[in-house]
C-alpha cells in the first residue's frame, strides 16, 4: 500500500487549496478526486463567486481580510489574476438587522465602507428602483473570484510542487484505525486525512447524514437590453439584505447574474438534476424587473450544491473517533472567498500551528447545532421580518 504524509479527498475549493498549502510545506500529498479537474458537479464551478469583508459577524470579515493576501499571493505564484475588486453593494435600509450588524461589524474590523442614503444611492446606481428608505454600504474591496479556474491552479500548483493527483478516484470507504482509504484505483494509507468531500461528506461520515442539508442552487444569466450599464465599473456585485437576491455584473457573458440565497430544494449529491426548475428563473425575472427596470432576456441558467450546517458556520474539527482525519466543510453558500486561506489553515492545524481553524464556532458541536444561525440568512430574514 503506498503511503502518504497526507490524503486529501476533494479537489474542491477546500481540497485543491488545502493540498496546495500541505505541498508548499513539504508534505507529500495525495489528492483524490471522483470526477476530472474541474467538473461541474459540485460547490466550486463556474466563472465566479462574490468577493467581499461586508459580512454581519466579524469572525468571517477577518477570514476574508486574511483571505485577500492569499489570493494575491497564489496570483503572484501563478501569474494568473483570479480575484477581480469593483466594489460591492449591501442594500438594506435602517434598522434592517442584518444590515445594521454589516455596517457595525465593517467599523469594528476597520474596513473601508462607505454608507450610502437612498438618493446618494440613486445618484451613483440609477439602473436600481429601490424604496425611498433604501440604503447601501459600498464597499470598494469586493468583487468576484474566478472559482473553477482557481481549482485548476491550485492544484496545478501543487502537483509542480510535488502532490500527487488521481482523479476519476471514489474513495470508497475511510479506515480509521489506520488512517488509510479503499478507493476504485487501490488503497492507500497517510499520517492523516483531510476530507474535503463537499455535498458527498455525508456519504463517507454517515453520523452526519441527518446533520448537513444539502439544497440544489440555481444561478441565472440575464441580458439586458443595454449592457454597458451593467459591467464592472458601473454596478458593483451586490447582496440584498431584504430578500437574499446577489448578483453580479456583465462580465465574461454579456448578462447580469442573479442568484436567490438559500433558495434551493432538498437533493441528493447522487440523484440530483441539473436542470434549473422554471419556478426560480420566474422568481428571478421578476425580481430583476422589480429592482433593475429593464428588458431582461434569459441567456444561461446553472445549478450548484450547497452544503448547509443548521448554523450556516462551516465545518473545520476532527473527526468524532479519529483525531487523524480532519472534517473540512466551507460551505452553507459562502465558502469560496476564503479559499485561498482556508488550505493555509488546514495545512497549519495538520502541522500543530495554531489558528482560525480552532475557532470554537467551526466545531461540529457548534456548526450542527439547530437554530444557531447567526449569518445572514432565510432564518435570519424572516425573523427580521416576522
Ligand atoms: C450557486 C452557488 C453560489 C455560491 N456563491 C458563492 C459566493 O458568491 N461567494 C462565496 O464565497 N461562496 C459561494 N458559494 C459557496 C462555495 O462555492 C462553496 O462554499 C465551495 O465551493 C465549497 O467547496 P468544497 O471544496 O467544500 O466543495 P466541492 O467544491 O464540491 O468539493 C468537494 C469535492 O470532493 C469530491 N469528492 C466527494 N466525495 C468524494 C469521494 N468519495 N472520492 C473522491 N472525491 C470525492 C467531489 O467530487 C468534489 O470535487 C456558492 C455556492 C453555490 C452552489
Amino acid at each position: 500500500m503506498q503511503f502518504f504524509d497526507v490524503i486529501v479527498i476533494g479537489a474542491g475549493a477546500a481540497g485543491s487549496s488545502t493540498a496546495l498549502a500541505l505541498s508548499k510545506r513539504g508534505q507529500r500529498v495525495l489528492l483524490l478526486e471522483q470526477f476530472r479537474v474541474p467538473h461541474e458537479r459540485g460547490s466550486s464551478h463556474g466563472h465566479s463567486r462574490i468577493f467581499r469583508f461586508a459580512y454581519d459577524d466579524p469572525d468571517y470579515a477577518r477570514l476574508a481580510m486574511r483571505s485577500l493576501s492569499a489570493w494575491r499571493q497564489l496570483e503572484l505564484e501563478t501569474q494568473e489574476s483570479v480575484l477581480h475588486l469593483f466594489g460591492g453593494l449591501d442594500l438594506g435600509f435602517a434598522g434592517n438587522p442584518s444590515f445594521e450588524r454589516t455596517a457595525q461589524t465593517m467599523s469594528e474590523v476597520g474596513a473601508v465602507y462607505e454608507r450610502l442614503n437612498s438618493s446618494q444611492l440613486k445618484a451613483r446606481y440609477p439602473q436600481w428602483n429601490l424604496a425611498d428608505n433604501a440604503e447601501a454600504l459600498f464597499s470598494p474591496e469586493a468583487g468576484i473570484v474566478m472559482p473553477s479556474r482557481s481549482v485548476e491552479l491550485m492544484v496545478a500548483q501543487a502537483r509542480k510542487l510535488g502532490a500527487t493527483l488521481l482523479e476519476d478516484c471514489v474513495v470508497q470507504e475511510i479506515d480509521l484505525e489506520n488512517t488509510a482509504v479503499k478507493t476504485n484505483q487501490g488503497d492507500f494509507a497517510a499520517s492523516q486525512i483531510v476530507v474535503a468531500a463537499g455535498a458527498w461528506l455525508p456519504k463517507l461520515v454517515p453520523s452526519l447524514k441527518a446533520k448537513l442539508e444539502v439544497t440544489l442552487e440555481s444561478v441565472m444569466y440575464f441580458a439586458p437590453k443595454d449592457v454597458s450599464v451593467f459591467t464592472p465599473a458601473r454596478f458593483p456585485i451586490f447582496i440584498d439584505h431584504n430578500s437574499l437576491a446577489y448578483g453580479f455584473p456583465a462580465q465574461g457573458l454579456p448578462g447580469v447574474k442573479l442568484g436567490l440565497h438559500q433558495s434551493g430544494s432538498r437533493t441528493d449529491v447522487e440523484t440530483r438534476g441539473f436542470e434549473v426548475p422554471q419556478q426560480a428563473i420566474s422568481r428571478a425575472k421578476t425580481w430583476l424587473e422589480t429592482h433593475l427596470p429593464e428588458d431582461w432576456r434569459l441567456i444561461q441558467a446553472r445549478t450548484c450544491l450547497y452544503t448547509n450546517t443548521p448554523s450556516h458556520d462551516f465545518i473545520l474539527d476532527t473527526h468524532l473517533n479519529s483525531s487523524r482525519v480532519l472534517l473540512v466543510s466551507p460551505c452553507s453558500g459562502h465558502g469560496f472567498k476564503f479559499a485561498a486561506y482556508f488550505g493555509e489553515m488546514v495545512a497549519d492545524k495538520l502541522l500543530g500551528i495554531p489558528n482560525e481553524f480552532d475557532l470554537p464556532r467551526f466545531k461540529l458541536s457548534n456548526a450542527l447545532q439547530k437554530g444557531s444561525a447567526k449569518l445572514l440568512s432565510r432564518e435570519i430574514l424572516e425573523q427580521a421580518t416576522a
